[in-house]
């Protein structure tokens, strides 16, 4: 594998022929087998597979988030060697960001990215569109490969893509998760003991929610996982929906193959995010 800093290296080792194609998996490392199954899927699916890691300041809404980000670079180009990245991107600041002036990329996606996330985390969205954009400005790849994970993120990326009008498609890729059926998350990594048990609620709740959807209107679900939390100071609940998972619009009754559940919830200071499919 071939690391490289700077965007001007990055061009000298992307591939000259037209029809090589690379698929290309943008990260914040502290690299987990989520974030490998994604290089896994692009290199199958591309001639070349590169990924990046570049914690992104502009997308964190909170500081203390920012510095408490786990960061493990040695750990991560391991991970990313062994498992066939052709190339990894680790560029610093000023190589995304030159000079003095942020090149914000800003188009209005309207009410996707006011919901949820966009809600609970103000600016988030914009700083990630930002550096999606730059990115893949930088590594020009035939296709990207984003974790339903962060769900909203990954339309709101295709959304941008597509009125935009880059030349790049969205490949969304599944959710790995540990075996208490937890999301993996490189903020998994800053869980203490206590705070590991009580986030392996999020799934549980998800997992119980889906099947009570089999014979509730969503109103009552979303009752009844309020109270879940309610009762259980280990883990603060921030926001459960019940979404239709293309137009994020409330639903009344569940629909399988359509309606997501989406949650974000702080067991201790770490604040998680997860979702589910309603298969039915
Ligand atoms: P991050 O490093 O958290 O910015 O994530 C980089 C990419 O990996 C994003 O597209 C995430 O959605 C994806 N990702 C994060 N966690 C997982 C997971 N557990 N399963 C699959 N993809 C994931």
């Amino acid at each position: 594998m071939i690391t490289v800093t700077t965007r001007k290296d990055l061009q000298d080792y992307l591939p000259k022929a037209a029809d090589q194609s690379i698929g290309f998996v943008p990260t914040m490392g502290a690299l987990h087998q989520g974030h490998i199954s994604l290089l896994k899927r692009a290199k199958s699916e591309n001639d070349i597979g590169i990924a990046s890691i570049f914690i992104n300041p502009i997308q964190f809404n909170d500081i203390n988030d920012f510095n408490r980000y786990p960061r493990n670079f040695e750990a991560d180009k391991q991970k990313l060697e062994r498992n066939g990245c052709d190339l990894l991107f680790l560029p610093d600041y000023e190589e995304i960001y030159p000079g003095k002036e942020i090149e914000w990329i800003d188009p209005d996606l309207g009410y996707i990215e006011q919901v949820m996330e966009g809600q609970y985390r103000p600016g988030h969205f914009k700083g990630v569109k930002t550096v999606v954009y730059h990115l893949l400005n930088i590594v020009k790849p035939a296709r990207a490969y984003f974790g339903k994970k962060d769900y909203q993120q990954m339309l709101i990326i295709k959304s941008m893509i597509r009125v935009m009008n880059l030349p790049v498609e969205v490949v969304p890729c599944d959710t790995e998760r540990e075996r208490d059926e937890l999301a993996m998350s490189s903020r998994n990594k800053t869980l203490n003991s206590e705070e590991r048990h009580a986030a392996a609620k999020i799934p549980m709740i998800l997992n119980e929610a889906l099947e009570r959807l089999k014979d509730h209107k969503t109103q009552e679900v979303k009752a009844w996982v309020n109270d879940q939390f309610l009762s259980d100071p280990t883990i603060h609940l921030e926001y459960f929906e019940i979404l239709d998972q293309e137009s994020l619009k409330p639903v009344d009754r569940a629909v399988a193959g359509k309606t997501r559940l989406f949650i974000a919830a702080y067991p201790g200071k770490i604040r998680l995010i997860d979702n589910m499919l309603y298969k039915g």
